[in-house]
């Protein structure tokens, strides 16, 4: 169907030609000006109707949600805010709207509402410029690692790895639970539940990606990842995106760069394609910041946050001196933690992550080198102990608003070192059999991160809760559309 889109026009002074424009209604004032949008662009289209020449029944089903067909004229615009419009000679509804019953009444909503109609948001203006920052990010991601000559490989969704033998998978059965396969007990069989294997959706690409990388020299992975928590925060799906890059022949500093690298490279070129957007969500963010009090206002707008994203290094320090800086931080803030951390060996809660990246350093942190017994088995053993402790060559990136956006390492390729460590966490060494592999065969350094890619949406659009940066949020009982 031929059509003119919405932003071509905006941007048109071919003006008395005439043009063919389809969207859905925002408002209709006066029985006259209808605010078109077709999600080409944030803004609307004014589409003058001439209601001498329509009739009096299509007037009436141009409601708002309504999905019209107009032709006329597109002609300079004379009112304020506007650069152009279509003086319609023709209106034709395509798809009827029950104005009172339209859940998007023309006005502000709140976010929480939205999500409770998360099907029909994507036509609200903060939605679409969301949507958009989202794939500009997609995009970016694609052509950075195009430029730098790694391979996209595709790791498996259904997977009988677990990764890290840390539990909190989803099944993937194809047992008949009416009649399913029975031990000798008597006992549901569920060894049996994928054509006679256990398996489950892939928590992680990155052991699989590691023997891409094994070969291909530098892959990432971008796809769907799955994680069973049980749990409501505000960075957590059971259902996200990761981007996993593995490098051969690269240790952990080079592991930094390439994060801290492909951050700066994103950021960027999102800054550079999505101004409107980023414009639009800063608007909104400043709007809400009005309602705080004055102390805890964000001194810095969305766009000048993403620009100093990108103008200063990230602090790179290890989780020894993290722990130093926490265990100094001032009694009045010590009380905000839930606990303090005074035992070097502990993990670090988002409360602790969020405190050295927004007051101590007040940039994004790289934090190295943690204690073994709190990292997955894969990553590399560092030669020299802390408090006669073991450490790995780990490092997460932590973000003002976010926490943890990346969590990476350089991976232990030393196979003995690497079964020792199995052994001592009881992982099966038989089952991982191919991943051993790549170390008894031409083994070599390497390293490699996740980048939660919600996250990053999160960060980049100033957004506050990682189900309003996914399309299709799946949480606990929801699972819907
Ligand atoms: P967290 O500590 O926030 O639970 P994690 O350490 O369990 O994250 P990793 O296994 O290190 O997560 O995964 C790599 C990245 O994937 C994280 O740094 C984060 O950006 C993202 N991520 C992890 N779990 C989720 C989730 N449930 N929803 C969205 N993103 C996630
Ligand atoms: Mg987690
Ligand atoms: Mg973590
Ligand atoms: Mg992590």
């Amino acid at each position: 169907i031929k059509r003119d889109k919405v932003s071509d026009l905006l941007k048109s002074t071919e003006f008395g030609k005439e043009v063919t424009v389809m969207g859905w209604v925002k408002t209709f004032r006066n029985n006259q000006f209808i605010a078109l949008n077709d999600g080409s662009s944030l803004s609307n289209i004014q589409v003058v109707v001439d209601f001498e020449n329509t009739a009096n029944e299509i007037l009436k089903k141009i409601n708002t949600g309504a999905a019209i067909k107009a032709i006329g004229k597109l002609v300079e615009s004379v009112g304020k805010g506007q650069s152009v419009e279509v003086k319609a000679t023709t209106v034709e509804i395509l798809g009827e709207s029950d104005a009172e019953r339209y859940p998007l009444q023309p006005k502000k909503h709140s976010l929480e509402f939205l999500r409770e109609i998360a099907h029909l948001r994507f036509r609200t203006t903060t939605f679409n410029a969301v949507f958009k920052v989202r794939n500009a990010l997609a995009f970016a991601i694609h052509q950075f690692f195009n430029e730098r000559g790694f391979f996209y490989l595709h790791t498996p969704i259904v997977t009988a790895s677990d990764a890290e033998g840390a539990g909190e998978m989803f099944r993937v059965t194809t047992l008949d639970f009416d009649n399913p396969p029975r031990d000798e007990e008597g006992k549901v069989n569920f060894k049996e539940d994928f054509f006679g294997r256990s398996t489950n959706l892939t928590v992680s690409g990155q052991l699989e990606g590691e023997l891409g990388a094994m070969a291909l020299g530098q892959i990432y992975t971008f796809g769907p990842t799955f994680r069973a928590e049980n749990s409501n925060t505000t960075r957590h799906l059971a259902e996200f995106w990761m981007i996993e890059p593995e490098v051969a022949f690269a240790d952990l500093e080079d592991n930094m760069n390439l994060a801290e690298d492909m951050l700066k490279y994103v950021i960027d070129y999102a800054l550079k394609n999505c101004e409107k957007e980023l414009e639009f969500l800063k608007g909104r963010l400043l709007d809400e910041e009005k309602n705080k009090p004055q102390a805890e206002r964000n001194e810095l707008n969305l766009i000048e946050k993403l620009r100093f994203c990108l103008d200063n290094d990230f602090e790179r320090i290890t989780y020894t001196e993290a722990i130093e800086i926490l265990r100094r931080s001032k009694p009045n803030q010590k009380k905000q933690f839930n606990y303090l951390i005074d035992e070097w060996g502990a993990d670090l809660q988002s409360e602790h992550e969020r405190y050295l990246v927004e007051k101590h350093f007040k940039k994004p942190v790289i934090l190295t080198n943690y204690p073994a017994e709190i990292k997955s088995f894969y990553m590399r053993q560092d030669d020299e102990l802390v408090n006669g402790k073991k450490t790995v060559s780990a490092m997460d990136i932590l973000f003002p608003g976010i926490g943890e956006i990346v969590g990476g390492s350089q991976r232990e390729e030393r196979l003995d070192r690497l079964e020792a460590r199995m052994d001592e966490i009881g992982i099966p060494k038989d089952e991982l059999y191919w991943y051993l592999d790549t170390r008894r065969y031409g083994s070599a350094p390497h390293a490699g991160f996740g980048l939660g890619f919600e996250r990053l949406v999160l960060f980049v659009t100033g957004m506050t809760n990682i189900r309003d940066v996914i399309p299709f949020p799946r949480f606990p009982k929801n699972a819907e559309f």
